[in-house]
């Protein structure tokens, strides 16, 4: 990466009481670039994310988004989006109101809001469910109203939490091509947690490897898949079935 970082994670760690969960860690991601944290459960990836979205706050080290320092900022302060495992879309709302809602929290108007979430709709190729509920919809098109909920107050930053790991083989596949579509239209600056080693490496731009609180190595994912740097990194790559 030849220009500033746009997101930077520095020096980050995080305890919670004596079992230190993230150690050291150093990411900078550049302005518009897809990076997948990969690494076994447990190893502390949703940590960090959990920590640029600041829902937790870290023991030692700084994060920044363009320049800014937001480590202590509330989350309602970060625009950053965020799309986690299972849906957690509001069940009494249909989807159109799902996709407004954060802009009608901010205060937006009624007119941009339903203009916002055209456009979302548009973008997640689902316009003729706008009036659906929740229930009504499958595991996949809830994931992509999810996802339009999570951009349509035009975040700087996406954070995705294991989103396809709840839906069945079929459309985990479709959906990383459209997610990833859908990326790189926006041109949004986008981290996405895994377990999943083929997600990770047919997905990113780079591939940031963990184990255990640490990071392993980030790379390309050809540079992780043909160079891996440790042992671990070639163990856990080489698994894929
Ligand atoms: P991953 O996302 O890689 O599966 P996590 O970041 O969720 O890993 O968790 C890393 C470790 O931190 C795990 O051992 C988990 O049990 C522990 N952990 C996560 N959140 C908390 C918490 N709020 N309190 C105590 N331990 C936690």
């Amino acid at each position: 990466m030849t220009e500033a970082p746009y997101l930077s994670i520095k020096g980050i760690s995080k305890s919670f009481g004596a079992l230190q969960v993230v150690r050291d860690a150093d990411i900078a991601v550049g302005r518009g670039e897809f990076v997948s944290f990969l690494g076994p459960s447990g190893c502390g990836k949703t940590t960090i994310l959990r920590m640029v979205a600041g829902f937790e706050t870290p023991s030692t080290g700084s994060i920044s988004i363009d320049g800014r320092d937001i480590t202590y900022l509330k989350p309602s302060q970060r625009n950053i989006g965020m799309v986690f495992q299972s849906y957690a879309l509001f069940p009494n709302l249909t989807v159109a109101d799902n996709i407004g809602f954060g802009l009608r929290v901010a205060g937006v108007n009624r007119a941009e809001i339903a203009s916002r979430v055209e456009e979302m709709l548009a973008l997640i190729k689902l316009p003729q469910l706008a009036e659906r509920f929740p229930w009504q919809l499958s595991g996949g098109q809830q994931q992509r109203v999810a996802l339009a909920r999570a951009l349509a107050p035009r975040p700087t930053v996406l954070l995705l939490d294991e989103p396809l790991s709840a839906l069945d083989a079929k459309i985990r596949v479709s959906l990383r091509e459209e997610i990833r579509a859908i990326q790189q239209d926006l041109g949004i600056t986008t981290i996405f947690v895994t377990h999943d080693q083929e997600e990770a490496l047919s997905m990113s731009d780079r591939v940031m490897v963990m184990n255990q609180g640490r990071i392993e190595q980030i790379g390309t994912p050809a540079e992780i898949y043909n160079h891996p740097s440790t042992s671990f990194v070639a163990g856990f790559v080489g698994t894929l079935s």
